[in-house]
């Protein structure tokens, strides 16, 4: 029997798509996360966003409200439904903090 490097036959603790970054540790994926995503769009169709500015749009994208990368669980409280410019526009508001943020001297 030619030797194998060990681990080979080891199984992984977790399959490469459940493996989580320290920045989204909390973020609910996989089959899961979908069902979720499909509840709360089914429970909130609309852009929260585009309804306080009097606008009625199709929501398309499950947000964090609270971003998970500033703190923010992956709780029913801390989702709501947006539609895609409106995510666009507060990613980019959180990407400039989060740039802030890095720049800030520890
Ligand atoms: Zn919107």
């Amino acid at each position: 029997m030619p030797s194998r490097p060990p681990g080979l036959y080891a199984k992984p603790k977790s399959k490469p798509w459940e493996r989580q970054s320290a920045a989204s540790a909390q973020r609910i994926r996989g089959r899961r996360g979908q069902q979720i995503r499909a509840a709360h769009l089914a429970g909130e169709p609309l852009c929260r966003e585009c309804l306080k500015h009097g606008r009625v749009t199709e929501a398309v994208i499950v947000d964090h409200a609270l971003s998970l990368a500033e703190g923010g669980e992956d709780v029913p409280d801390n989702r709501q439904s947006l539609c895609k410019a409106c995510s666009d526009a507060k990613t980019a508001q959180e990407a400039a903090r989060g740039r802030r943020r890095a720049q800030r001297p520890a």
